[in-house]
């Protein structure tokens, strides 16, 4: 690529400084809470809107029968290609449009997009407003710089990321979206910090376990098994055993941040005995041994591990505590799982965005994976893309968190990796 093409790039995105954060203070604006999957339809019919407008052929799909998607909520996503002037590969953008709920603390309108000191508020301007608004900025300056690129640029604006996705990216990687045939690189632009490039995140795996007894009267407990106290158990043989070990199981991948660079298991709850009662019930309890208990587990795995082997782990457990206590039974039933992934370094996609951000900011990239999981889940095992990463603006602390923003020099200098990005796979 001619260095004044580079210039020309970076040229065009300074001086669409303005019209990046008014995109961006309108994607704010636009409410889309998950729950309940609000005003999706509006986000994605003003996206239609826009790249129409600009010669993409624009697809507004719903979800029809996903979780969630119902009349009130429907699940619509949005799809955007630009073919360029002759055959080529295909670059897509991919941003989840939901936010999570406001939630309390805020000192600025949540939904008002405001900017102050160079920064813009609102729920959803890091995670991933921003983001979606940079690419778009990005793939606009390329169009008129490079108007005779070749192979095309896609945009997509998908619903329910934070609810797992099943609404959004999964559901158009089951219809052939994300395919290796359609598109093939692809740059999810999550607020992990201009500088970093995230190959993937770490595997999950949900479940809950319950343990059993009888049911007798409290006042002779004898006559009866109580599960609280098996369960007790086996909270006890994990604390003994199960997390020193996860706290041995260190990892390759560079998981941000250092905490999470090694197996993790969190018990999300706990219940046991009689159900809890509503606030306004004013009785006591009644005196029973509880016949049943239950936890719910969040193991959090490595590439390193087989799932098979995680799960084999606290079956093993299980069977030492049942060989410890004669009456003890117990169930595990899986609630979700999602397998680890993790782009090559050495993918074109990786390659190319950390060439760009050498350029841009002066400076290598750190690469990173994510403890939690994100849409790049679906693109890779459903989609068989593994050429994909998430490279945006925004600070990853941020999201979700009360008054939520997003840097205007940070999204501008996304938006020019991007651009430069685009230029690299598609003009060259
Ligand atoms: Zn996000």
């Amino acid at each position: 690529m001619p260095p004044d093409l580079d210039a020309r790039l970076t040229d065009a995105i300074r001086a669409r400084e303005g019209e990046l954060v008014a995109l961006c203070r309108d994607l704010v604006q636009i409410p889309t809470l998950n729950p309940p999957g609000q005003h999706y339809r509006a986000i994605c019919a003003y996206l239609a809107e826009r790249l129409g407008k600009q010669g993409f052929a624009v697809e507004m799909i719903r979800a029809e029968g996903a979780p969630a998607d119902s009349t009130e909520y429907p699940r619509w996503n949005v799809i955007a290609r630009r073919e360029g002037a002759r055959a080529g590969e295909c670059v897509h953008f991919n941003s989840h449009h939901d936010v999570v709920e406001v939630g309390r603390g805020w000192t600025v309108d949540p939904f008002g997009g405001e900017v102050k000191d160079g920064r813009l508020y609102g729920r959803g301007a890091c995670d991933m407003k921003g983001g979606l608004a940079a690419s778009i900025i990005a793939t606009e300056a390329f169009l008129e710089i490079c108007p005779d690129f070749s192979g095309a640029v896609e945009i997509s604006a998908t619903a329910d990321e934070e609810s797992g996705g099943y609404g959004g990216v999964a559901y158009l990687a089951e219809r052939g979206w994300f395919s290796p045939e359609r598109v093939q690189h692809v740059i999810i632009p999550e607020p992990l910090n201009k500088d970093r490039i995230c190959l993937g995140h770490r595997g999950v795996w949900w479940a809950e376990i319950e343990t059993y007894g009888r049911i007798a009267h409290g006042s002779m407990p004898f006559l009866g098994d109580s599960a609280v106290r098996h369960m007790g158990a086996v909270l006890a043989e994990m604390e003994a055993t199960l997390f020193p070990l996860l706290a041995t199981k260190r990892t390759g991948m560079p998981v941000v941040p250092e905490g999470a660079k090694q197996s993790t298991l969190n018990i999300n709850s706990i219940h046991g005995g009689e159900a809890d009662h509503p606030d306004d019930y004013t009785g006591l309890p009644a005196p029973c041994v509880p016949d049943s208990c239950r936890i719910v587990i969040d193991r959090r795995f490595l590439i390193e591990e087989e799932l098979a082997e995680v799960k084999g782990e606290v079956t093993a457990l299980l069977e030492k505590v049942k060989a410890l206590r004669p009456s003890f039974t117990y169930e595990v039933r899986d609630l979700f799982e999602v397998q680890p992934t993790m782009a090559p370094q050495d993918a074109p996609i990786v390659r190319t965005t950390a060439a760009a951000i050498e350029k841009v900011l002066a400076r290598q990239p750190d690469y990173v994976v994510s403890p939690g999981t994100y849409d790049q889940k679906h693109i890779d095992r459903i989609g068989k893309l593994s050429n994909c990463i998430a490279y945006g603006p925004g600070i990853l602390d941020l999201a979700h968190q009360p008054d939520e923003w997003v840097g205007v020099q940070d999204m501008v200098d996304s938006a020019t990796v991007m651009a430069l990005v685009l230029a690299e796979l598609l003009a060259r």
